[in-house]
């Protein structure tokens, strides 16, 4: 046990009895510490090598004695784009932000999502006053389920729509009744109080989804602002622009820290404004001759505001497919997010007869717009929509950019919807989608509002953290005053306005969730999962004549585990002729060497094709 580690969790963060250390993962078989150690293959360079986890056995006294810092610890959103939540400690007083959840990387092979290790705070939720949403993305709330019941429900704070989202997720699983919800009617004027140390007031802010606000959180040490996820448009969707007022004006009172959204921080210039894309739109809508599908995100709601409005305005009837897409749509016209005339929108289910309508007076609003494989879109794309059939005349709208790992499946689903007849538009083609995380000149206007003496950038990978460090310093932020940090990591902020980060550290672990399992898919499950989808394999069939050698046609692919088999023909097509090419380069019958070369040959083009590595069997029978 380490004193100076004991004295500190004495004095601070405040633990009052022994706790043993995460244990969410099942410990390594093989060597090195650390929790995520399951990527010991090829995907490794994906994966961001994990920072030496200093965290130790926490026992502290049986008192609680406090010393007078602020501290704040990340427990995700700081390596990652998602999973975001972090809580802040004085004396004896915690507040957490968010409570998200992150979807899975590339090497979590089968895992639906992960959420952020709340071990350490397992044994202080009576100091807990409340966690305050900032708005109502999954990666702010979605791990609220999994986390209340472990924190013994503390109150939740938010707007109505934020809320509204939060209790739909909280009603799955049977737990709202548990749950003090607290709603900030008015973020422009309202203040609450958190314990005795802490109050909060808010600031609307510009966001991807309505009803999104940042925090300015009154600690006894400074004010520290958390931005939320925001951007800045001067003609949003709903018509509510960011509260450029009240952050100056928190700006003037003095703000100490601020944690900053990094998502957009390497792309210059301003976020494009939502209207530019909701005019785009409208434009695609009232000029198309036939059916029009537009897939986009379910959160959207101003933009889904704007696009039932020129739906609306070129006759058509608006169906709904695809779950997430209906009951966003519900809550929000519930609760005067979305208002649109009785019986324009209908969900799209049997015995609606959308056929009987003429194609121009048709809309579908679907989900799917990353390509998701369940998804109405999806479907459609397939033919296997019992409702929908692509064809001619219909045009496709992808209201939404690929996020990073999803461009395949997209394109995979774009491909078919062509192959089907219809005419798809992107954002390729023209701004239909706008991001809504602040780029660089939104970050130098927060900034220049807040005027914090610290930066902390949140809410990305570091090469987003980095760029937003860069943009930050070129306004005069002073470098050293901009800390990166990691999750677990403790920033200490003392009443003289000094901020650093502790060389302490929490530990905290990937919780992977697997259908109804929380954390009992560990390293060793994921290894297997590893190697099994690795050692997928592909067996080259070649028919030789036995005199000349001379192949009788192309070789019979058989392959198992390596490719998803809607996107195989392509790639067995490829593989028959990388396979013929590297045959007929060997000397005839020496089928050892052909073997060797085809496998080589193989193995290489199927690297750079689809960046696998199957284990290849290539077999010649003669006749
Ligand atoms: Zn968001
Ligand atoms: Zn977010």
């Amino acid at each position: 046990m380490n004193d100076k580690l004991d004295s500190w969790l004495n004095k601070n963060i405040g633990n009052e009895k022994k706790v043993q250390q995460p244990s969410s993962l099942p410990p390594q078989t093989h060597k090195g510490q650390g929790q995520q150690k399951f990527h010991k293959t090829k995907n490794t360079r994906f994966r961001k090598p994990q920072a030496q986890n200093q965290a130790r056995n926490i026992s502290s006294p049986q008192t609680e004695v406090f010393d007078d810092k602020v501290r704040v610890v990340p427990l995700g959103g700081q390596e990652e784009v998602g999973r975001n939540m972090s809580a802040l400690f004085y004396k004896e007083d915690i507040v957490i932000i968010d409570c998200g959840l992150q979807f899975p990387e590339m090497d979590m092979f089968g895992v639906d999502y992960v959420i952020p290790d709340v071990k350490f705070l397992e044994d202080k939720t009576h100091r807990i006053r409340g966690i305050i949403l900032t708005h109502g993305h999954l990666d702010h709330i979605g791990a609220l389920q999994h986390i209340l019941p472990k924190l013994k429900f503390p109150p939740l704070f938010g707007t109505p729509l934020t809320l509204g989202l939060a209790k739909k997720r909280l009603d799955e699983y049977g737990l709202t009744s548990k749950v003090k919800f607290i709603e900030i009617k008015n973020p422009a004027t309202e203040k609450i109080q958190l314990g005795k140390h802490f109050s909060a007031e808010f600031f609307r802010v510009n966001h991807s989804i309505p009803d999104g606000v940042g925090i300015c959180l009154n600690t006894p040490v400074g004010n520290i602002v958390h931005t939320g996820d925001f951007k800045f448009d001067f003609t949003p969707s709903d018509g509510l622009k960011s509260d450029f007022g009240k952050i100056a004006e928190i700006g003037k009172r003095g703000v100490l820290l601020a944690f900053a959204d990094s998502t957009n921080a390497e792309k210059p210039g301003y976020t494009i404004s939502e209207k530019v894309v909701n005019e785009n739109i409208a434009k695609i809508i009232s000029e198309a001759k036939g059916r029009v599908i537009l897939a986009t995100f379910a959160s959207l709601i101003g933009r889904i505001q704007h696009i039932v409005n020129a739906a609306n305005r070129s006759g058509r009837k608006i169906f709904l497919s695809g779950r997430s897409m209906i009951t966003n749509v519900e809550m929000a016209e519930k609760l005067g997010y979305l208002k649109a005339p009785q019986g324009l929108i209908r969900p799209l289910k049997k015995g609606v007869r959308i056929n009987e309508l003429p194609a121009n007076k048709i809309m579908i609003l679907c989900t799917g717009s990353q390509g998701e494989e369940l998804s109405a879109l999806t479907r459609i794309a397939l033919d296997e929509h019992s409702m929908i059939k692509a064809k001619d005349g219909d045009t496709v709208i992808f209201s939404s950019t690929p996020i990073i790992g999803n461009e395949r499946a997209v394109v995979a689903v774009t491909n078919n919807l062509l192959r089907l007849g219809a005419k798809v538009i992107t954002n390729k083609n023209l701004d239909i989608h706008t991001s809504g995380h602040a780029s660089q000149e939104d970050l130098k206007l927060m900034h220049s509002l807040l005027r914090p003496k610290y930066l902390v950038p949140i809410h990305g990978e570091l090469h987003m953290r980095h760029a937003h460090r860069e943009t930050a310093q070129k306004i005069g932020i002073e470098e050293n005053n901009i800390l990166l940090l990691d999750n677990g990591d403790i920033l200490e902020i003392a009443p003289n306005e000094i901020v650093r980060k502790s060389k302490s550290k929490v530990r905290v672990n990937n919780i992977l969730i697997d259908g109804l399992g929380v954390g009992d898919i560990g390293t060793s499950v994921l290894r297997e999962r590893q190697i099994m989808s690795e050692n997928g394999i592909v067996t080259i069939i070649f028919k030789a004549y036995k005199q000349s050698g001379k192949l009788i046609g192309a070789p019979d692919i058989i392959s198992r585990g390596f490719v998803y088999m809607k996107e195989s023909n392509a790639i067995v097509e490829e593989t028959k002729k990388v396979a013929m090419k590297a045959y007929a380069e060997v000397s005839k019958k020496d089928y050892k060497e052909v073997r060797k070369e085809v496998s080589r040959a193989v193995a290489k083009f199927i690297r750079q094709r689809i960046d696998r590595e199957p284990l290849i069997l290539p077999y010649t029978i003669e006749v």
